[in-house]
C-alpha cells in the first residue's frame, strides 16, 4: 500500500495546480495518463479574466451569470471572477507565452456571452501553452506522480475519506492508497455521447467512483454542446474563431444569427448559437449531412496564420479544407459538462476529506451554460483553492486504518479477477456504442418527457446486459478491453444520473431545452439538483441556488 497525506487524482489543470498549491507536502499525483495527455492540453480558444483597467470583475461576475441562465452560485462566481487576473498573471510569470498586443500587454479576444473581450489567450492553443507550464512547475517543485494508474475506488470510513485504490494499467497491479485528504481533478463526461470534442479518456470515471462512494452529483442535466465542431470528426473549432470575427453562414449564403440574437450574433452563448445551428439544419437549411458553413476567408490570410493556427491545421488535416479558401463545415458537438461532483466554494464535497475541482466538480460556476474560457479559468482558481484546503485539512487529520482501504482493494481485486474470468459474453463496445447513440438521439440538445423516459428505460435495459458482458483479453498489461469495461460502468451511471435529472427538470434553462417546457421556471426550477446513489438506486434532491445580487432576469442577446 502506498501512502501520502494529500492524494490528487488527475493530471490535467486543475489537479496540477492543486499539487503547486501544497508542494513541499506529502502529496502525489495520481493519473490514467501521462498529465500531458489530459483534456487540457486540447483546449484552443482562451482564458477569462478582468485584466484591463476598463474592465471590471463584477462585469465578468454578472456576463457569467446571465450565460448560466441564474443558475450559478453567484458567491462561487464572484471568487472565480475576483481571483482570476491573479491567476493568469501568475501563469504569465510561470513561463506561458500568451499572445500580445503591440504595446506588449496580453492580448485579449472577444468570446461568446462576454461584454467586453477579456479572453487571454496563446495563439488557439491556450490549453497546451498552460499545462505545458504548470507540469513544468510541478516537476521543477519535486511533485510526485503515479502515472498510468486508473483510480477505480474511493474509500470511505464511515463519513471520512481513507484514500483511493488503484489499477496499475501497466502491470495490472491493484493497489491501495492510504490518504489523510483525496482530490478528484478527473476532467469531464463528455465521451458518454457519441459525437463529443472531448478527448476519448473523457469518460467520467471519478465522477463515477465519487457517486458509488455516496457522495452526491449535481446538474448532471446540464451538457454543454459546442456549436461549431468540425463535420466529420468533431474536433473542436475554437470559440475564438468567431471572436476573431468568423461569422456562422447556412447553405443560402445567410447570415443566420441575426434572427437568433440580433445583437451580438455570432458571439452570443453556445447554448444559443448551437440551438441555431441545429434549427438550422433540422429546417432544411444546412447541407446535406448536416452541418453550417463558419467562414473566416474574409479575416484574411495573415490574421488567421497568426491567431488560428491549430484551427487552420485540423481544418488541412482532418477536412482537407484551408480555412483561408473556402468555409470550414461545422456542427454542435457535445463540448463540456456543467454538472459533476457536488462541492462547495471551498471544493469540499459531501464526504470529509474529499475535495473536488475542475470539470469533475460542480461548484457552480457555470450553471445551466458555461461560457467559453471560463473552464480554464476554474481549473486554476479551485485547483489552487482545493489544494490549500486539502492541506489545511490534512494538516489536523489522521489517517484513518489502514485495514478499511485494504479491504478496499480485496473488493477491487476480486471485481476485476471476476471480469477477467468471464470470457464469453456481449463485446462492452456494443454496449457503448449504443449508449452513446442513445444519449446523442434522445438526451441531446433538444429533450422531450417522452424520448427521456425512453432512454431511461433503454440505459436500465443496458445495465441488466452488462452482466452479460465478456473480457476476451485476460493480460493483465494495458489491457483495453478491461479498461473498456470498467468506464462502461460508470458511464452507464452517469448517463443515467443526466437523464434522471432532465426528465425531472420541468423547464429550459440554459443547455437544458425541452421542447414540451420551453420556459424558464424561475418560481419551481431555480434550484440545483443532486443526485445520490443509494443501495435502493440513485435518489433525486435538490438546493436552492446561492443568489447575492444578480436578480434572474430575462436572457436575451
Ligand atoms: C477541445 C477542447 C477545447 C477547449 N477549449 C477551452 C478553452 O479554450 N477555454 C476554456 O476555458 N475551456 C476550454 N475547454 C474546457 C477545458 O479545457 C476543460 O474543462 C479543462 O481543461 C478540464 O481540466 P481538468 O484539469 O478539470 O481535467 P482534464 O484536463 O480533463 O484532466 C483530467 C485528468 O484526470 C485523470 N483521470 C481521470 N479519471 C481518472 C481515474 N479514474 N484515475 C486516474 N486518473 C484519472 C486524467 O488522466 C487527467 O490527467 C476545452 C475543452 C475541449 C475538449
Amino acid at each position: 500500500m502506498f501512502r501520502h497525506d494529500i492524494i490528487i487524482v488527475g493530471g490535467g489543470l486543475a489537479g496540477l495546480r492543486a499539487a503547486l498549491a501544497i508542494r513541499g507536502a506529502d502529496v502525489a499525483v495520481i493519473s490514467r495518463v501521462h498529465p500531458l495527455r489530459s483534456h487540457s492540453v486540447a483546449a484552443q480558444g482562451g482564458i477569462n479574466a478582468a485584466l484591463s483597467k476598463t474592465d471590471r470583475w463584477e462585469d465578468h461576475a454578472f456576463d457569467t451569470i446571465k450565460g448560466s441562465d441564474y443558475l450559478a452560485d453567484q458567491d462561487a462566481v464572484a471568487f472565480l471572477c475576483q481571483d482570476a487576473p491573479a491567476r493568469i498573471i501568475e501563469m504569465e510569470r510561470w513561463g506561458t507565452l500568451f499572445s500580445r498586443t503591440d504595446d506588449g500587454m496580453i492580448a485579449q479576444r472577444p468570446f461568446g456571452g462576454a461584454g467586453y473581450p477579456r479572453t487571454a489567450y496563446a495563439e488557439d492553443r491556450t490549453g497546451h501553452h498552460l499545462l505545458h507550464t504548470i507540469y513544468e512547475q510541478a516537476l521543477k517543485n519535486g511533485i510526485m506522480f503515479y502515472e498510468e494508474w486508473l483510480v477505480t475506488r474511493l474509500v470511505a470510513d464511515g463519513t471520512k475519506c481513507a484514500g483511493v485504490v488503484g489499477y496499475n494499467l501497466k502491470s495490472g497491479e491493484v493497489a491501495g492508497f492510504q490518504a489523510k485528504a483525496v482530490i478528484f481533478a478527473t476532467g469531464g463526461y463528455g465521451r458518454v455521447y457519441r459525437r463529443s470534442t472531448n478527448a476519448i479518456i473523457n469518460t467520467g470515471t471519478g465522477c463515477a467512483v465519487a457517486y458509488r462512494s455516496g457522495v452526491p452529483l449535481e446538474d448532471m442535466e446540464m451538457v454543454q454542446f459546442h456549436p461549431t465542431s468540425l463535420f466529420g470528426t468533431n474536433i473542436l473549432i475554437t470559440e475564438g474563431a468567431r471572436g476573431e470575427g468568423g461569422i456562422l453562414t447556412n447553405r443560402d449564403g445567410e447570415r443566420f444569427m441575426k434572427r437568433y440574437a440580433p445583437h451580438v450574433l455570432d458571439l452570443a452563448p453556445r447554448d444559443i448559437v448551437a440551438r441555431a445551428v441545429m434549427t438550422e439544419i433540422s429546417e432544411g437549411r444546412g447541407f446535406d449531412g448536416g452541418y453550417v458553413h463558419l467562414e473566416l476567408m474574409h479575416l484574411g490570410a495573415d490574421r488567421i496564420k497568426e491567431r488560428l493556427p491549430g484551427i487552420r491545421q485540423i481544418s488541412m488535416d482532418f477536412a482537407n479544407i484551408d480555412p483561408i479558401e473556402e468555409p470550414i463545415p461545422v456542427q454542435p458537438a457535445q463540448h463540456y459538462s456543467m454538472g459533476g461532483i457536488g462541492a462547495n466554494t471551498g471544493c469540499e464535497t459531501a464526504l470529509s476529506g474529499f475535495f473536488a475541482c475542475g470539470e469533475c466538480a460542480c461548484i457552480s460556476v457555470h450553471g445551466a451554460n458555461r461560457l467559453g474560457g471560463n473552464s480554464l479559468l476554474e481549473t486554476l482558481v479551485f485547483g489552487k483553492k482545493a489544494g490549500e484546503n486539502a492541506r489545511s485539512y490534512a494538516g489536523s487529520a489522521d489517517f484513518r486504518p489502514p485495514e478499511v482501504v485494504d479491504n478496499a482493494v480485496t473488493g477491487e481485486s476480486q471485481k476485476i479477477a471476476a471480469l477477467l474470468g468471464r470470457k464469453d459474453g456481449e463485446a462492452y463496445f456494443t454496449l457503448r456504442d449504443e449508449l452513446r447513440a442513445l444519449m446523442d438521439e434522445k438526451v441531446g440538445m433538444f429533450r422531450d418527457g417522452k424520448n427521456l423516459g425512453d432512454a431511461l428505460g433503454a440505459i436500465r435495459a443496458l445495465k441488466a446486459r452488462f452482466g452479460n458482458v465478456g473480457v476476451r483479453n485476460s493480460s493483465r498489461s494495458f489491457n483495453q478491453e478491461l479498461v473498456g469495461v470498467i468506464e462502461l460502468v460508470g458511464m452507464l451511471d452517469l448517463a443515467e444520473a443526466i437523464c434522471i435529472g432532465a426528465l425531472a427538470r420541468t423547464e429550459s434553462r440554459g443547455s437544458h431545452f425541452r421542447t414540451d417546457y420551453p420556459a424558464r421556471d424561475d418560481a419551481n426550477w431555480l434550484k440545483h439538483t443532486l443526485l445520490t446513489l443509494t443501495p435502493s438506486g440513485p435518489r433525486i434532491g435538490y438546493k436552492p441556488v446561492v443568489m447575492t445580487k444578480f436578480k434572474p432576469g430575462v436572457r436575451q442577446y
